[in-house]
């Protein structure tokens, strides 16, 4: 070969190379979009309002050993952890978890509803917010080594609060400038109307935000029009039907979400839906973990395989649709690929 030829060729495998390396950083290193695979994309290995203690710590790492086979099993590859700092994140334990079980993790930064943030956030302003979520996107989480993969953004209270306002104007900006996906939590749909205008006022690309518990206190009509914006409905309720324990303003009845995705496949709009169950075992003040299963028994992430999917069989969801909100959805979120 000519060195002119081999120039040539190399830089055709270097830019092609490029293309292929496009990764998001899991909590154990660079994770490329086709190793992604079935995702769970509103998960937390644990939530705490205070340090972990020891033996909470051995509990979790026995029951994630157990649930993450049960995953495995079921063809989970990754689970995106949605709990901010504010809120108990404990990067050490999810690389553990990562380990044992050989799921992939991808962990956030953000913050959690204004009453959860950190007593400085509203006098830090809009450029606080901005530099902490960019440089644990691009620098890393303290000395961890690791980097977040996307923002977890939670709204909640008076709609258009003044905290939430500074977050989303934040968010909306980081988003622009680094590409970092966003994942949300809004339970009404005040919140979800203000919470995408606003990202997409501040200059989110909405194709990379996905609005968490978007089936709470939702109709169909609310949600066709949450995803006329362009962005992705990720729905968690599931079979909980106490509505005392999520804020439901009704009744909820078991089979909610996912008669709401039934009405949202019957409109074309499989492209846009993402579904989780968002459990979230909580370390209580001094010893012992609540698993949070909302009154209903198994509700762990594995309920996605022993309720979410007979449910939406039963409603005639295909494999082929299953597939695309279980696997390409959250990988064109989370890497922005067509
Ligand atoms: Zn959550």
């Amino acid at each position: 070969m000519r060195r002119r030829d081999f120039v040539l060729a190399a830089s055709a495998l270097a830019s092609a190379g490029a293309q292929s390396r496009k990764t998001l950083p899991s909590v154990l290193g660079p994770l490329a979009a086709q190793d992604l695979g079935v995702t769970l994309p509103h998960e937390h290995i644990a939530v705490a309002s205070q340090e972990i203690t020891r033996s909470q710590r051995d509990s979790l790492l026995s029951l994630w050993d157990m649930l993450g086979a049960q995953l495995r099993q079921n063809g989970v590859r990754t689970l995106v952890e949605l709990t901010p700092a504010d809120s108990g994140r404990d990067i050490a334990l999810m690389k553990e978890v990562s380990q044992s079980t050989g799921l992939n993790i991808l962990c956030a930064t953000g913050y959690y509803v204004a009453s959860a943030r950190p007593a400085n956030f509203l006098s830090g302003g809009v450029g606080a917010a901005e530099a902490y979520m960019t440089r644990e996107l691009v620098e890393g989480i303290g000395d961890s080594g690791v980097k977040a993969a996307l923002m977890k953004v939670a709204v909640g209270g008076q709609p258009a609060n003044p905290s939430d306002n500074i977050l989303l104007e934040a968010a909306g900006r980081v988003q622009k400038r680094t590409g970092a996906p966003i994942s949300c939590h809004a339970t009404t749909p005040d919140h979800r109307r203000h919470l995408v205008e606003t990202l997409e006022k501040h200059g989110a690309d909405m194709s990379r935000v996905a609005v968490g518990h978007a089936d709470t206190n939702a109709t169909l009509e609310e949600s066709v029009e949450l995803l006329s914006k362009g962005c992705y409905a990720l729905y968690t309720i599931w079979g909980i039907t106490n509505p005392r324990l999520i804020g439901f303003r009704g009744e909820v009845a078991a089979d909610h979400s996912g008669r709401l995705i039934r009405g949202l496949l019957d409109k074309g709009l499989v492209k846009q839906i993402l579904f989780s169950i968002d459990f979230a075992p909580t370390c209580l003040r001094g010893e012992g973990i609540d698993l949070h299963l909302y009154e209903v028994p198994g509700r762990t992430a594995n309920y996605a395989f022993t309720f979410v999917l007979p449910l939406l069989r039963k409603l005639g969801v295909s494999d082929d649709e299953i597939h695309q909100m279980m696997v390409a959805n959250p990988r064109r979120h989370l890497f922005g690929e067509g």
